[in-house]
């Protein structure tokens, strides 16, 4: 098979004209890669928990690239072209935005806030504005539409089940792009290292953030979330 992009978490290889399987890597980063480590089996709870939740989201009606898990590192996709966008919901304050705007981290915001990021590792994925997003090419205004549409829906989605297994769904990173049949589509991964997910009795953090700030074993975080959704 074609190999068609590595990034620091997953391979992508080319199927056929329109599928392509995704191969998720044990390898954690943070900090613009600055900080990286293997972490043994986290590929295959990543794979395990975004299979689950694209599943979650088709089954709601949410168009993604999602086909079928194929094995315990392999997931099935349809080809999309990617818009170089990195889509964020939040519904807690955390991470950069207590960083950029001072914000006490834990604040439950009123409303959902959306913000949309340039995805350019030299330029460190810095945030854009609708009229950037223009600017630069990246997005159509009817795309970025669908997109905010499509995103506000996932949140809510995802809020309501994580909630539903004693989870808080605290902020999230999702990426577009258009799928064969050209419509826009939810496409990557959807997992702890792209969501927050903190216990919603003790506020302990589940996540990624484990491993950015060495808050504890990422895997024992990862297995939880993964063994509360699946009912456990
Ligand atoms: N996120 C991600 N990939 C990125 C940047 C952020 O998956 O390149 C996720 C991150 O895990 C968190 C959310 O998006 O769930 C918001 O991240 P934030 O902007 O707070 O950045 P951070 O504090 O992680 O630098």
């Amino acid at each position: 098979m074609k190999l068609l992009y590595e990034g620091k978490a997953k391979i992508v290889y080319e199927l056929d004209e329109n599928r392509c399987i995704i191969y998720f890597k044990d390898t954690a980063t943070a900090f613009d890669a600055t900080k990286k480590a293997e972490i043994q089996g986290k590929g295959t709870v990543n794979n395990a928990l975004s299979s689950i939740l694209f599943a979650l989201l088709e089954d709601s009606g949410i168009k993604t690239h999602f086909i079928k898990k194929l094995s315990d590192r392999e997931m099935l996709v349809w080809k999309a072209r990617r818009f170089d966008v990195e889509v964020v919901v939040r519904n807690v304050a955390a991470g950069s935005l207590c960083r950029r705007l001072g914000l006490d981290e834990g604040k439950r915001l009123k409303r959902p806030l959306l913000e949309l990021f340039y995805k350019n590792d030299k330029l460190h994925d810095p945030l854009i504005c609708r009229e950037h997003l223009f600017l630069l090419g990246l997005m159509k205004d009817s795309e970025l539409k669908e997109v905010r549409r499509i995103a506000l829906r996932v949140n809510s989605i995802l809020k309501n089940f994580f909630e539903d297994h004693g989870l808080l769904l605290v902020d999230f990173k999702l990426e577009f792009g258009l799928l064969p049949d050209r419509s826009v589509g939810v496409i990557d991964e959807i997992s702890p290292d792209t969501c927050r997910l903190w216990d919603m009795k003790t506020g302990e953090k589940l996540d990624k953030d484990r491993f950015r700030f060495d808050l504890g074993d990422l895997m024992e975080g990862y297995r939880r979330i993964l063994q509360r959704v699946q009912g456990g």
